[in-house]
């Protein structure tokens, strides 16, 4: 495709969004077939729905049994769309979605290195990782000086406009992650990966190997990645400790489709990205975007996502994909050099996670260049460079796991209080210390993935998509008593018995390992629990309970597959966790399987110390 091409494929993109208020592809859908479907029916739905719909096959995901169609010039998205819902051979269909990037735009002139060297030396000493830790340090150089040295370097993948990575700081370092399975230039796809001459990631807005930054936003977010690993704002670079793919599907506007995001993720998933950073976002929710998401999640890999930068409340106004809630998705609000929450960031108590510095962020641009920003979409790649760092200690450590270590070892700040789940902001040093002096383990919940959000055009799925959350507290001493302290406060008084308590959660999840691969063992428990349905207050009995979830006996009414918050009782009645779940399984009006969407390790470690007093049913 050429240049002329993409700026009309950008135009059009602009016109969907401002001329129709709708924020897709137009003319396009994206199809996911039942999975029972065999090769052979897959050819003949796919001639069905050209012959009979006059749609045109343009991709394939075959992993994931999804397609990208164009449909006729004179159908309408929100028509196929509904059409494509009564076939018999299609799980889902939805239109192509538009994401854009989460930031606010550079300030001022883009500055050379002698330039920022002036800036650096007019402000008092602190300035690194490209960013004033005069205020809110996050100990990204304390950080720094306990890397272990060793020679493994975790991949981020920055899926984003692309990165400038001919800037001296990325050749430099020598952090531009390198295909080496592929010869340059031989016009041959030499590793078979479905990517010709792929040597360092690939541009999927115009289907080319050369994923160069035609806006500023990519080259940014990633110095912020490697600027959390090192120092890059000196004149002679250290070699880098991380690799960064850098993967292109924003346009020069900074906007994306849905269908270049699910080969971009693809692309990060099979070729060795160990954190994806998503400094983008949308109010829509794609359930093909969430099921590649959901792919990320089982290969263990860590997704970094943007909260957005509309001054929303997440948990009741969503933004994807930083609002899955598959367990490995941490989503990042933007704070202060006063460790408050930025004014222009999204928050959510429970659907956001924790906070990083996301305000007049100094990084690379384009051209040898250096400049600030502001964002979620800043404060998201400290997150990722934090999350390479622990990957880097432990290979092992999952999503799931960076997600707990990111939510535990960070700093309680009160400006996020109410505002994000762990009520803190990261802290590169509290995080890389614990990783290092402790054995991480492998557990990660299941998730069988939202069947919800079966989204038609025009954001009909947005409504449906709450999606679990993280419990959200833990309390104790009864009704009536004191007000219980917060999960996290909980967790700095737990700090005296953090060994214990760590021992006994790890004890537990190795136990659990060792008795199944994948089922809890259940236990008896007699114990009223308190059901909310998004205002709906109901009232039932826990009959059983395990770390994965529990079987709760009530005549009302729970919808499968609906989201529900269960404030279960303790046996003795003397302590309380709030824990979401999602209706797995129901006798209607008489007995329901509820999964736990995401335990915190309170509300495990609560739970296994109850089941030691119980009996297996
Ligand atoms: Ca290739």
């Amino acid at each position: 495709m050429g240049l002329l091409q993409v700026s009309f494929l950008s135009a059009i993109i602009c016109f969907a969004v401002s001329a129709q208020g709708q924020s897709y592809v137009p003319g396009e859908v994206i199809v996911k077939m039942k999975s029972q479907s065999s090769k052979s029916s897959t050819h003949k739905f796919i001639g069905k729905l050209s012959l009979n719909n006059k749609m045109a096959l343009k991709r394939s995901w075959k992993r994931f049994k999804m397609h990208q169609f164009k449909i006729g010039k004179d159908q309408n998205v929100d028509q196929v769309v509904n059409d494509l819902l009564l076939d018999p051979d299609v799980e889902y269909a939805e239109p192509n979605y538009i994401f854009k990037k989460q930031s606010v735009g550079i300030e001022g002139e883009p500055m050379s290195f002698s330039e920022v060297e002036e800036e650096l030396s007019s402000m008092n000493s602190g300035f690194a990782a490209g960013f004033n830790q005069t205020g809110a340090d996050i100990n990204a150089d304390e950080a720094w000086n306990i890397i272990s040295n060793l020679s493994n370097k975790p991949v981020v993948a920055v899926i984003d406009s692309g990165v400038d990575y001919s800037h001296y700081v990325f050749a430099d370092s020598g952090a531009i992650w390198t295909n080496t399975d592929e010869i340059p230039g031989n016009g041959i796809d030499d590793d078979g990966n479905g990517y010709v001459d792929d040597v360092r990631g690939w541009n999927f807005v115009n289907n080319s190997n050369d994923p160069m930054d035609d806006d500023n936003h990519g080259t940014h977010v990633a110095g912020i990645v490697l600027g959390m690993t090192q120092n890059i704002l000196k004149a002679t670079l250290d070699p880098a400790v991380i690799e960064i793919m850098p993967l292109k599907f924003l346009d020069s506007q900074g906007v994306g489709t849905t269908s270049d995001a699910l080969e971009a993720l693809n692309y990060a998933i099979n070729n060795g990205a160990n954190v994806l950073n998503n400094s983008w976002g949308g109010g829509s929710y794609s359930q093909a975007l969430h099921d590649v998401v959901s792919q990320a999640y089982s290969n263990g890999i860590t997704f970094i996502a943007a909260a957005g930068n509309s001054a929303n409340n997440n948990d009741t106004q969503p933004t994807y994909p930083a609002g899955y809630s598959v367990p490995n998705v941490i989503s990042i609000a933007a704070t202060s050099s006063s460790d408050n929450l930025a004014s222009f960031s999204n928050f959510g108590a429970s659907s956001v996670h924790v906070g990083s510095p996301g305000i007049s962020i100094l990084s690379t641009l384009p051209n040898d260049s250096f400049g600030y920003s502001s964002g979620t979409s800043m404060a998201a790649p400290f997150a990722s460079g934090l999350a390479a760092l622990l990957i880097r200690e432990k290979g092992s450590i999952n999503g799931y796991q960076v997600k707990g270590v990111l939510y535990d070892y960070s700093q309680g700040v009160s400006g996020l209080s109410g505002k994000v789940a762990s009520q803190s902001r990261i802290d590169a040093f509290q995080a890389l210390d614990f990783v290092q002096k402790n054995d991480i383990d492998t557990y990660q919940p299941d998730y069988t993935g939202s069947t919800r959000g079966l989204a038609s055009a025009g954001g009909g799925g947005a409504a449906a998509a709450g999606g679990c959350g993280l419990v959200r507290s833990l309390t104790s001493g009864g009704q009536g008593g004191p007000k219980g302290p917060t999960g996290k406060t909980l967790f700095f008084l737990g700090l005296l018995f953090a060994p214990v308590l760590l021992m006994n959660i790890l004890r537990i999840r190795k136990k659990k390992e060792i008795e199944s691969r994948r089922q809890f063992p259940r236990y008896k428990m007699d114990s009223e629990v308190r059901i909310s349905v998004g205002e709906k207050q109901l009232v039932g009995q826990m009959s059983s309970i395990s770390l994965g979830g529990a079987r709760i006996d009530t005549d009302a009414l729970l919808e499968k597959g609906g989201i529900v918050t269960l404030n279960i009782a303790s046996p003795e009645g003397d302590q309380q966790i709030q824990v979401e779940g999602r209706v797995v399984w129901s006798e209607e009006k008489k007995a329901y399987g509820v999964q736990f969407c995401d335990a915190r390790d309170e509300a495990v470690a609560a739970i296994g110390g109850w089941t030691q007093k119980l009996s297996k049913t």
